[in-house]
């Protein structure tokens, strides 16, 4: 075993089926007397039902949270925080939402309790990226950490099929890079394979039968050990990838990563032969991009970046960009490598053998 260090992340979390009645519970511990509901556009609806259960100790609802955190949106929603005089925030969906709340708390350190309603895991990292204009800045501050974490497995059965499939499976990458992370240690390696289990063993049963509670429980509670290590240590190659295809061609969000995913596993494969073994064993296969493949497949996820808009034309500048910075992966960064990975994610092949290291 390597040396490590542990920084644990100080928040609460409440897992369950029907654990949404225990927020005015965990309101009080807060002592939240005015709390701002945040929610999307199209989960406005739910967001008013739960203000009203709440009566009073709502101030209001903001239902303008949208994708990356923009500027923007924030300040609006600073406006209504100010104006209502909210004592705190509560954040109903996915990692949208979520990040609407961070950027909140960024701006006047009000307590959060994130309800997520995705697998994107977001909701337990001290992690926020925002967008100003086409730009995005990243962050990390314990001030956007959300005090309290309500998982409501109920909540998670209206998520669709499909978004199921690429959210839970954006979130087991978050997993896989833990496993091979700079600063991994012995306990997020455990958290990170249960998390892969927990996924693998969910998510075909959620497409199958989305109002499956069974399924969607192993699936949620794999997105919180995803989001947990995600909030713990470093991210590498496969993420750099999705932020360079997410923020320089425009690809939605979690399909990128579900694309991506068996790729990037496999360009380090060689490089990182422990972290692959816990992969595999998770997932019950030999291999472990192969297995990666094979149940994006079984889900119905995506398998080709070209099926999400990108250009054969677009491999060359994507290999560009993300080989341009150094980072810390197994696998040292080749552009050739890249390239060739690219190529492969585009056509929604089988991923390849990486060649030995040395
Ligand atoms: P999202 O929050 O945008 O949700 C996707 C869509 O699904 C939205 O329209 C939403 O209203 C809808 N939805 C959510 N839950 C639903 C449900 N249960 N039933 C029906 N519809 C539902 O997408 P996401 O993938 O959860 O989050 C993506 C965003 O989160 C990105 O901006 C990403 O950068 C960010 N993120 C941040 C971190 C972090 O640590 N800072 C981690 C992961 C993701």
């Amino acid at each position: 075993m390597r040396d490590f260090t542990w920084t644990g992340q100080p928040s609460r979390v409440v897992f369950g089926e029907g654990t949404l009645a225990r927020l005015p519970a965990e309101m009080d511990r807060l002592g939240l007397k005015r709390a701002l509901v945040l929610a999307t556009p199209p989960q406005e609806t739910t967001a008013r039902e739960l203000a009203a259960t709440l009566g009073d100790r709502v101030a209001g609802v903001f239902a303008g949270a949208v994708m990356h955190t923009p500027v923007e949106v924030t300040d609006r929603a600073m406006a209504v925080v100010r104006d209502l005089g909210a004592d705190g925030t509560i954040a109903l969906g996915g990692g949208s939402t979520i990040g609407l709340g961070k950027a909140i708390a960024l701006r006047t350190d009000l307590p959060q309790i994130a309800v997520p309603t995705t697998y994107a895991g977001s909701e337990m990292t001290d992690i926020l990226g925002e967008t100003v204009g086409e730009a995005k800045r990243t962050q990390r501050t314990p001030k956007v950490l959300p005090e309290v974490v309500i998982y409501d497995v109920a909540l998670t059965l209206s998520l669709p099929p499909a978004l199921s499939a690429t959210s839970g499976l954006n979130a087991m990458a978050h997993a896989v890079e833990a496993l091979y992370a700079p600063d991994t240690n012995p306990v997020v390696a455990l958290m990170a394979e249960e998390a892969i289990r927990a996924l693998a063993r969910g998510l075909p049963r959620v497409v199958a039968a989305p109002g499956g509670m069974p399924g969607r429980r192993d699936a949620l509670y794999g997105a919180w050990l995803c989001g947990t290590v995600l909030g713990m240590v470093a991210m590498s190659l496969h993420h750099k990838l999705c932020h360079v295809l997410g923020g320089s061609f425009g690809l939605p969000h979690a399909e990128t990563h579900a694309v991506v995913l068996p790729h990037a596993a496999a360009y380090n494969a060689a490089h990182a032969p422990d972290a692959m073994a816990r992969v595999a064993r998770a997932l019950g296969v030999e291999d472990a991009p192969r297995g990666l493949h094979d149940l994006a497949a079984r889900i119905g996820s995506p398998l080709a970046l070209r099926d999400l808009g990108l250009k054969e034309s677009e491999l060359d500048r994507a290999a560009e960009i993300a080989s341009r910075d150094p980072y810390a992966n197994p696998r040292p960064i080749e552009r050739e490598g890249i390239r060739a990975l690219l190529q492969d994610a585009w056509a929604g092949l089988t991923p390849r053998r990486s060649p030995l290291p040395g």
